[in-house]
């Protein structure tokens, strides 16, 4: 399984925090709580066709 670590701030807390996307799934969509303030974030990202990632964080 193919994973990416992706940093981000959280759009609660701003805090810097990290969550492993599993890139076997070309795109997903779903909530992960912050690991600080534990508040629900919505993860969004997508694999383009040249192994890029696009990754969008949002307040769930
Ligand atoms: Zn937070």
């Amino acid at each position: 399984m193919e994973q990416h670590e992706q940093f981000f701030n959280c759009p609660h807390c701003g805090q810097s925090i990290s969550v492993l996307l599993d890139l076997s799934v070309p795109s997903q969509e779903y909530i992960e709580d912050c690991e600080i303030c534990c508040r629900p974030i919505e993860i969004r990202y997508e694999v383009s066709a040249d192994g890029e990632i696009v990754f969008e964080e949002r307040r769930g």
